[in-house]
């Protein structure tokens, strides 16, 4: 939920950059945004109107639909980039994600990198997938 004036604040914001709403119907336009976009985290909305800004992917005044489609990415993202950084306190792997097996190999055992069963194994499993794709 974010109160009206901070909100009208971040509408100005995306003003000076794109082009602003009419002056004669600015204050019915701006009670719709808000009704349609009040429950919005007020974080969120700020880091939305930011990215909206420094992507600049329209001209125009952008509409209600295009700023919930920049909060569902901001969310996404933010979401996904702190489970990324997060340090992972395992015992097994000390967060790396990662553990020295021996695995037989025709006959020889060969020492080899096992994913760890953890949230940094996870990553470490999702890294060789991501790696795997752009070859
Ligand atoms: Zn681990």
């Amino acid at each position: 939920m974010i109160e009206a004036y901070k909100f009208e604040c971040l509408m100005k914001d995306l003003e000076i950059i794109f082009t602003p709403i009419e002056l004669n119907k600015r204050d019915q336009v701006l009670e719709k945004y808000y009704e349609h976009l009040k429950n919005t985290d007020e974080d969120i909305l700020k880091k939305a109107v930011e990215s909206l800004i420094d992507c600049h992917p329209y001209k125009r005044f952008p509409l209600i639909q295009e700023i919930r489609e920049t909060i569902k990415e901001v969310y996404n993202r933010s979401d996904f980039s702190k489970s990324e950084d997060d340090p992972v306190d395992c015992k097994k792997c000390d967060g790396i994600g990662e553990t020295i097996e021996d695995r037989e190999h025709l006959g020889r055992l060969y020492p080899t990198a096992i994913p760890c069963e953890c949230e940094a194994g996870e990553r470490w499993k999702r890294r060789l997938k991501k790696y795997k794709m752009r070859k």
